[in-house]
């Protein structure tokens, strides 16, 4: 433990997984320095799903009963296809889910997550949070990096063993180490996110309760587009996000794009459903960035975790799952090889890429057979209709049923 507790550890970003991060290595005894570019930790996104192999992680390192007062846990997926708002499939999730997979699943809304991670960070004196503090530079020495941190006009160095840069899909310490180290540059997917956040009471809350389930998340399929829906803030609002192909527009996470490029691919989508997408508006467009990082690890002592690592489309609802996954599993790594760091980051690097990997192939493929047309989507509609509820839910059970400890055992 002494050990432990002389080895710094630095994070760059403070968003879902350098929060998870910090909170995963004060557990496991090390002493934090987190930082974080934005003044104030604003609520960025809408509503995002926790998969149980996330929520499992959070209630371990005491974030889940935080988060659940603000959280809702829908009783299935369910599919529809958006011409004929024919149900398609159901996967149970509510109580049988939860049994099934040994914790909720739930969504929430993306600044209840983080309210959450950081009411848990507050109560860590062993990690000290700065906000309005950007890492603008590394240096790498055999055994130690060493972080420049801007903050009001001011640069300092920090030192650390350890540099997790968890500062998402536009890591500046990816870009920074990108010649030296050959990290590479995110790509636009070609894919536009279209949000809206719909109040239950207003017409256009009231114009999907009466084509999706409300207790429930529904996702509707057709060739040119797919769109989410599921309740957040206790059921006051439902959150919308509707994939489309599209242009590159503004870089970062939001930005506007001319709506007539949804409303073209909704050609010939269900009245009622054309009815909600009028209503919705103004919808808000994120380019969907991805990153195909060659190696996440550097042996003198930098990991990099989640978007910042392996930023992926959507289509499964798994990057901030696999963001947090790969902080708790990162601790417990660098904490069971205390005297060899080198060998730790390799072991953590070897154990997540085949996972990821198989989290991104299922993003793929539900991105394949969600947009499916003609023979094609006939076919995927009737393997829906002949496969049991049941058969749906194991066909999960690698993804949201996984467990640290099944990691750590190999
Ligand atoms: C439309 C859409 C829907 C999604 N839905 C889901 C879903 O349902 N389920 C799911 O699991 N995932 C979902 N995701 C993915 C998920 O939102 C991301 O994978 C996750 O937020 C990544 O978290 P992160 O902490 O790695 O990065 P970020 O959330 O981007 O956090 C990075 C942090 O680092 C800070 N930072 C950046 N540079 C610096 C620097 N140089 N110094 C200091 N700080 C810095 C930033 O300000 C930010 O706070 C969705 C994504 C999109 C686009």
């Amino acid at each position: 433990m002494t050990e432990t507790r002389s080895r710094q550890i630095v994070i760059a970003g403070a968003g879902i997984a350098g929060l998870t991060a910090a909170l995963a290595f004060a557990e496991r005894g090390f002493p934090v320095r987190l930082f974080e570019q934005a003044r104030q930790l604003e609520a960025t996104g809408a509503g995002l799903q926790l998969s149980p192999n996330a929520t499992r992680i959070l209630r371990r390192l005491g974030v889940l009963d935080r988060l659940l007062p603000e959280a809702i846990r829908p009783q299935a997926v369910v599919l529809k296809d958006a011409r004929s708002l024919r149900e398609l499939a159901r996967v149970p999730l509510g109580e049988a889910g939860e049994k099934r997979w040994g914790a909720p699943y739930l969504v929430a809304h993306r600044a209840d997550l983080q309210a959450a991670l950081m009411a848990a960070v507050a109560e860590r004196p062993d990690i000290e949070l700065v906000t309005g503090a950007r890492v603008t530079n590394i240096a790498i020495e055999p055994q130690r990096v060493t972080a420049t941190v801007e903050s009001d006009g001011t640069a300092t160095d920090v030192g650390g063993d350890l540099l997790v840069a968890a500062d998402g899909v536009w890591s500046s310490v990816r870009a920074g180490l990108a010649r030296t180290a050959g990290f590479a540059a995110n790509r636009f997917s070609g894919e536009l996110a279209w949000r809206a956040t719909v109040p239950a009471e207003t017409a256009a809350g009231q114009t999907f309760a009466q084509i999706g389930a409300t207790d429930c998340v529904t996702t509707f399929l057709h060739p040119g587009f797919h769109m989410v829906a599921y309740p957040v803030s206790k059921g006051s609002s439902f959150n919308l996000a509707a994939f489309t192909k599209g242009e590159r527009i503004a870089e970062g996470w939001s930005g506007h794009a001319d709506p007539a490029i949804l409303s073209a691919a909704m050609r010939s989508t269900a009245a009622t459903l054309a009815k909600l997408a009028a209503l919705a508006g103004p919808w808000t467009a994120f380019p969907i960035h991805t990153v195909a990082q060659r190696r996440w690890t550097m042996p003198e002592g930098i990991a990099l975790i989640g978007d910042a690592a392996h930023a992926m489309t959507p289509f499964a609802a798994q990057g901030a799952a696999m963001a947090i996954e790969d902080a708790a599993t990162l601790a417990n790594l660098v904490a069971d090889f205390p005297g060899d760091q080198r060998q730790s980051l390799t072991v953590w690097e070897n154990l997540r890429r085949p996972r990821v990997e198989k989290v991104l192939k299922r993003g793929a493929l539900n991105r394949l057979a969600w947009h499916a047309k003609g023979p094609v989507a006939v076919a995927r509609n009737l393997v829906l209709a002949t496969r049991p509820a049941e058969k749906l839910a194991a066909d999960l059970d690698w993804l949201y049923g996984w467990e640290e400890r099944t990691v750590m055992r190999r």
